[in-house]
């Protein structure tokens, strides 16, 4: 497994297998098993809205539903922890990968993508997939060639949920 084997399928479509905007939870667990950790932060249900597995981290609705309202696949770890096949157990593999290589695979998928001009400030750029709306932030800070912080998917449309 290889970092961009995720994030291409990822910006194409805006889901990881169960992982996707505006499923439950639930659903995610079913597939991954428990997350490995969650945030300490509660929403009105009482629970975290915070919960990841390795590098991919998954936020529910603030509210009771537990609706996946957001997806983060952070790049920036030098080992990259990832769901296996196998329930509850980490595959590795090398993070960080550069601005090249990412816009290399991107095309070589023949997906198009932007600049994405609110994110490209400071120490900073972005490129959005239009396709799935997934966010690509690179840094820039000290190093030769702008390197992936993370990918990430989001819709905080309201719902009836609360
Ligand atoms: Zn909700």
């Amino acid at each position: 497994m290889r970092v961009l084997d995720i994030l291409i399928p990822f910006a194409q479509t805006g889901r990881i297998g169960a992982v996707r905007i505006g499923a439950q939870l639930k659903d995610v667990i079913v597939e991954l098993g428990p997350p490995w950790a969650e945030g300490s932060s509660v929403g009105a249900g009482g629970v975290p809205y915070l919960y990841a597995y390795g590098c991919l981290e998954v936020a529910t609705c603030h509210a009771r539903c537990q609706m996946i309202e957001s997806i983060v696949v952070q790049t920036d770890w030098v080992t990259m922890e990832w769901p296996s096949r196998e329930s509850g157990r980490a595959e590795r593999f090398p993070g960080g990968p550069t601005y090249s290589e990412v816009l290399r695979a991107l095309s070589e998928a023949g997906c198009s993508w932007g600049v994405y001009e609110p994110l490209t400030l400071g120490d900073q750029c972005a490129i959005r997939v239009p396709a799935s709306g997934a966010i690509f932030v690179f840094t820039t800070e000290d190093v030769e060639e702008p390197v992936l912080c993370n990918v990430s998917v989001a819709d905080h449309r309201p719902h009836s949920c609360g």
